[in-house]
């Protein structure tokens, strides 16, 4: 009997994951790429190092409308088999920081280079400058036409990632091809990303550096907070701990509500205790002016702006600073409060928030709801993990788990 044929529209993490899975699960497996090479992306990862999984995959660290759909996959393909998956390559593990995971070779391009070779190798037939514009299903058979011609399949993955990267080739083409079947979508909006803030003197102060804490408050509601190194840019704020806080500024706004962002240049440190502090520190140089005055304590660049804020004279001896000013300023060291005014786009999101509506997809097989033989894959669904390797373990599982379920649906 012929073997029957699967189809994966996009080839990045999930969809070369989802394409060999379903080879060796016995289809015939056509990858159809919209770039002129595979997994454009992938390069790009964990800074050219490729952070591919996490040695923590606890469910906590994926988020959506409805993270617990996320475990179906996850516990397809979970985070030791993905380790041996890899190593069977040739990918040797090397666990940093937070139990991040990177390859050995420190080189995101030998995680591209190992798949491209397994595909191949196993006979997937990898179809590159292949845009997928439409997918009809006929019978039982689907029709997926492309700016390469036309191939059919009995089985189709959709894994074109979400709008994250368009650079990189994923511009939310999969959602109309979901759509054009019904599928729901819940509105995509970008994370891991920086954010923008409403504040006159950005330019002064863009390039300052400090290990702080940052907490996104709606109203006086703390929401979520995150600690580490944060960058003042000409646009807002951006770092770690911004980048990881920014999903749920996205949501916030999402709701058409305004959002707030309070920064700590003093983790850790009650305000009332950095008041003190200041009340002592302005009697001790009590002779220097208020600029001066606080040289060694607080960044050259900040001093400026820190101290018109609080209402405070640069020139003003520090002896003469009083006690409403001293509290202004330990205030604003301790939860400096801007109003967000968005993330920054598309092309600077590590990974897209929403996507498909998993109320449309079966957790299990990863399969359409509405449309048999249609499967989904990676980004395109409304899943996304926080910075550490969850994304890319998310598109391994859930590439995995849907190649499988393509493959036993055509065979
Ligand atoms: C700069 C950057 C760094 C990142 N670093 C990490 C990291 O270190 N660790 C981590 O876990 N995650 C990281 N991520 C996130 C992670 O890369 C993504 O979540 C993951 O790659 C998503 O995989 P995917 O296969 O679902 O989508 P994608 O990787 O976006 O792949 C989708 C593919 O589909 C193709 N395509 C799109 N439309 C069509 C069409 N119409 N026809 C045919 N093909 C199409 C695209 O060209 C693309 O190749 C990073 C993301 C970025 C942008």
């Amino acid at each position: 009997m012929a073997e029957k044929r699967v189809a994966i529209i996009g080839g990045g993490a999930a969809g070369l994951m989802a394409a060999l899975v379903a080879r060796r699960f016995g289809a015939q497996v056509t990858l159809l790429e919209k770039n002129p090479r595979v997994g454009k992306k992938l390069l790009a990862t964990g800074n050219g190092r490729c952070n591919f999984t996490n040695m923590d995959l606890d469910l906590g660290h994926f988020h959506g409308t409805r993270p617990p759909f996320a475990q179906g996959a996850l516990s397809q393909l979970t985070g030791a088999q993905t380790l041996a998956f890899f190593r069977d390559l040739g990918i040797e593990p090397r666990e940093e920081e937070a139990g991040k995971i990177f390859p050995a070779s420190g080189q995101a391009s030998s995680v591209l280079d190992v798949l491209r070779y397994q595909v191949e190798h196993e006979g997937v037939e990898v179809v590159c400058d292949a845009t997928a514009k439409s997918l009809i299903k006929n019978g039982d058979e689907f029709t997926i036409h492309t700016s390469a011609g036309t191939f059919n399949a009995q089985a189709v993955v959709i894994a074109t990632g979400g709008k994250a990267g368009p650079q990189f080739g994923s511009t939310g083409d999969g959602y109309n091809l979901a759509i054009s079947f019904g599928h729901r979508l819940v509105e995509p909006f970008p994370a891991l990303v920086q954010l923008r803030l409403k504040a006159p003197f950005l330019k002064g102060i863009a390039g300052v550096k400090f290990v702080g804490q940052a907490s996104i408050h709606q109203g006086h509601l703390l929401i979520n907070q995150a600690e580490g190194e944060i960058l003042f840019t000409n646009y807002g704020i951006s770092g770690p701990p911004i980048l990881a806080l920014s999903r749920t500024a996205g949501e916030i706004q999402a709701q058409h509500k305004e959002a707030l962002l309070k920064v700590s240049l003093l983790p850790n440190q009650q305000t009332t205790d950095v008041a003190q502090y200041l009340e002592r520190r302005f009697r001790e140089q009590g002779t220097k002016t208020a600029e001066f005055s606080l040289v060694g304590f607080i960044n050259k660049r900040l001093i400026p702006v820190l101290l018109k804020e609080a209402n405070i004279e640069l020139k003003e001896k520090a002896a003469r600073i009083n006690t409403i000013q001293t509290a202004a300023l330990a205030k604003l060291l301790t939860a400096w409060t801007f109003t967000i005014t968005g993330t920054n786009g598309w092309t600077a999101a590590q990974v897209t928030a929403g996507g498909l509506d998993v109320r449309d997809i079966d957790s299990q097989t990863l399969g359409s709801r509405l449309v048999p033989g249609l499967y989904f894959a990676g980004e395109i669904i409304d899943i996304d993990g926080d910075c550490g390797g969850y994304n890319l373990q998310w598109a391994w599982s859930s590439g995995f788990t849907a190649g499988l379920s393509a493959a036993l649906y055509a065979t």
